[in-house]
């Protein structure tokens, strides 16, 4: 008996990124209620802090093996493949300490699917190690798929249109040309580390951020192609609400919300990394104003491109029917009454979280998964449409009226609606996200 309890110890390796930190330490607090122990091990950039909202999980500190100062500059690729050669023998270490401190005994090393440095610690200390994906399945398919390209072949086949239109097989209705490849640098380097991430794996299964009745034909693709158990147990926060938020929400927009007319508002937040450029900030202003609906719009400290701070002539556009606050409460606005659609870019965790609300929502992506997901928003699920084009102040009035005000949104509401009933009904007693988290505590003992 003892022995068991003792080895229900898992370390989780979150990727410092907000959109990250969130579904994996959703997935501690979700495993802690099973009864495991958890210990977090991260390094110093976007640190979670240990503070009252995880009182009992343990926080290791891995040593940073990239300045701080080099993260910004070197572009998400170049990061990662500097981050994880650095990182290998520096986890050892601490995982050898941990070992030491907690005994022997180590259920599991959960890592991110970006921290993948940790299966060499995992083989060396003969720990079992899983991959936790943060992103939709369909986003780890497409990974898959790329990692088994060959650069070149590709880049000659992508430039063929009958290439580009053709069905990724057995992905429908994903195309060569949706494949997640833009805004993440040179081809060649992104595809190797596609590879790196997706085709060297020793983990024994992966855990996915989703629920079978969102995306079950990438998820029978995933089980098909991975041969390993692959467990879909979101969405993990409603499993686990705890917060990890990296910045302050500011709580005034509720009071504010609280004062609007219910489905009034539309909900502006591009996430926590994705910038803009001052003067799309200035036809969205516009664009929002002329609309004649109320907004809240999230602006990040240093979310617009060469601009320190809000340019003035925005607050003052802004200023009769919007609420701007640098970081929200999101999931509790998104569930206020008051909302009526949320502009999104599209990342996993914030689509996930709208769909909970049953919001539908104008989907703004900027890079590779967040394409795939509004792809899903707009053609699979019929809850949003797509902001095509340049942001232009005509086109941004038009499509707030669209997603409040136009009738076509009634459609989109009896969707969404039906969806978040089914996404709730896979978290509760007997659905299959509450099944996946069952059989994975299970699975942790059996290893
Ligand atoms: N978020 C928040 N307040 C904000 C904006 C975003 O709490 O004002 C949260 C949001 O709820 C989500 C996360 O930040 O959980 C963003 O993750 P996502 O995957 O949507 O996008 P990313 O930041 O990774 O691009």
């Amino acid at each position: 008996m003892e022995k068991i309890a003792e080895k229900r110890r898992i370390v989780l390796v979150p990727f410092p990124a907000q959109g990250h930190i969130t579904p994996m330490m959703q997935l501690g607090q979700a495993l802690s209620f099973k009864g495991f122990s958890i210990t977090v091990a991260q390094g110093e950039y976007n640190k979670v802090s240990s503070s009252q909202h995880f009182p009992t999980f343990q926080f290791v500190t891995i040593p940073e093996s990239v300045p701080v100062s080099q993260k910004e500059n070197l572009g998400l690729v170049e990061f990662l493949m500097k981050l994880n050669n650095n990182s290998e023998a520096r986890f050892k270490d601490c995982v050898a300490e941990l070992l030491l401190e907690n005994g022997n005994d180590f259920a599991c090393i959960i890592y991110d699917e970006l921290m993948y440095f940790s299966e060499a610690a995992a083989k060396e200390f003969k720990i079992p190690s899983v991959i936790l994906s943060t992103a939709s399945a369909t986003n780890h398919a497409c990974g898959c798929v790329l990692s088994k390209l060959n650069a070149e072949k590709f880049l000659v086949d992508i430039e063929d249109p009958e290439v580009q239109d053709k069905v990724v097989e057995n992905l429908d209705p994903l195309r060569y040309k949706n494949l997640p490849i833009s805004g993440m640098g040179p081809l060649d380097r992104f595809l190797e580390i596609c590879r790196e991430v997706f085709n060297k794996r020793t983990a024994s299964a992966v855990i996915i951020n989703t629920a079978s009745c969102l995306e079950s034909s990438s998820l029978s693709w995933l089980k098909q192609e991975l041969n390993i158990p692959v467990f879909p147990l979101g969405p993990l926060h409603i499993t686990a609400s705890a917060n990890s938020s990296l910045l302050e929400e500011d709580r005034s927009c509720i009071e504010w919300l609280n004062k609007q007319v219910p489905r009034s508002v539309i909900y502006i937040s591009l996430g926590s990394i994705a910038h803009m450029e001052t003067k799309e900030v200035r036809e969205m202003a516009w664009g929002l104003r002329n609309s004649n609906q109320p907004f809240l719009w999230v602006i990040r400290p240093g979310s617009i491109a060469g601009s320190e701070s809000l340019p003035e002539e925005v607050s003052k556009t802004v200023s009769e029917k919007g609420y701007i606050v640098k970081w929200a409460p999101q999931k509790e606005v998104l569930g206020h009454p008051a909302v009526g659609g949320f502009w999104s870019h599209c990342g996993w965790n914030s689509t996930l979280e709208s769909i909970v609300e049953g919001v539908p929502m104008i989907c703004r992506p900027f890079k590779g998964e967040q394409k795939l997901n509004a792809i899903y928003v707009e053609s699979v699920w019929r809850i949003g449409f797509q902001l095509q084009g340049e942001v232009e102040r005509a086109r941004v009035e038009r499509a707030v009226k669209r997603l409040i005000v136009d009738e076509e949104v009634e459609g989109m509401w009896e969707r969404a609606l039906v969806l978040k009933e089914k996404l709730k009904a896979s978290i509760r007693s007997g659905g299959s996200s509450y099944k996946a988290l069952d059989e994975l505590a299970k699975y942790f003992e059996t290893e």
